[in-house]
């Protein structure tokens, strides 16, 4: 068995240590390489062979002058690790509240996005609706006045047609209006069709400036990207 300098210090007392699960023999010394106890077995064909090895109660001398030390250094006072625990904790808040902040700032950004496309779709739907809802009152309206020709019409064949004279006497104002009525002039009327959108985005600001819709989609598509990564300093 070798021998450490830094371990062999006073008298030899014995430990009471218990017995090796391995090898059954009583766990006499301290593996200074395992940081463990150890048999004789162990030692000498176990899986400590050719380590450096102590007395158990060098070892527990060593042990206590190695916790003093640690203790004299100041590291086993719980402000020691105080000041590195509020440091990293410090650093955590601030992730998890950075975190916070940039997801809410992506749901205020996207939802005003969605309102103002939201509200222009409405918009725009409501103007074709009403405008259209004019120009086929209008077309209605010509359509009723031509219907009622088109009976006028029949009307006067069908008394024509008949050899009832009399029925033809009897009948001269709605005949005579029925050819005042078909006798008005006719003219042009003119329907306004809005055809489509223009799907440009038109920038308020800059006048001249256009973006094209696969342009503007692509450009949703890839709306906003994240700022620099900031990184911030913490010991530990
Ligand atoms: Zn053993
Ligand atoms: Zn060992």
């Amino acid at each position: 068995m070798k021998q450490s300098a830094a371990f062999s210090i006073g008298p030899e007392e014995e430990l009471d240590l218990g017995y090796c699960r391995e090898h059954g023999r009583a766990l006499e010394a301290y593996c200074t390489q395992c940081r463990d106890i150890v048999c004789p077995s162990c030692v000498m064909f176990g899986t400590h062979v050719g380590h450096t090895t102590e007395h158990p109660s060098h070892a527990s001398r060593y042990l206590r002058a190695q916790i003093d030390a640690a203790n004299r250094s100041g590291r086993l006072k719980p402000e020691y690790s105080d000041r590195f625990l509020s440091d990293i904790r410090e650093t955590k808040l601030k992730c998890l509240n950075t975190k916070k902040q940039t997801l809410e700032e992506i749901d205020v950004k996207f939802n005003a996005l969605v309102k103002a496309l939201k509200g222009r779709r409405e918009a725009l739907a409501t103007e074709v609706i009403n405008h259209f809802s004019e120009q086929l009152q209008e077309i209605e309206e010509q359509e009723r006045r031509w219907m009622e020709k088109e009976g006028i019409s029949k009307d006067l064949l069908a008394f024509s047609s008949s050899p009832d004279d009399a029925q033809l006497v009897r009948n001269a104002f709605i005949i005579l209006s029925g050819i005042d009525n078909l006798n008005e002039g006719t003219g042009f009327h003119t329907a306004k069709l809005i055809t489509g959108i223009n799907s440009n985005l038109k920038l308020s600001k800059q006048e001249d400036v256009k973006v094209g819709f696969s342009q503007l989609l692509n450009d949703l598509e890839n709306y906003a990207s994240f700022g620099d990564d900031k990184q911030i300093q913490y010991r530990a």
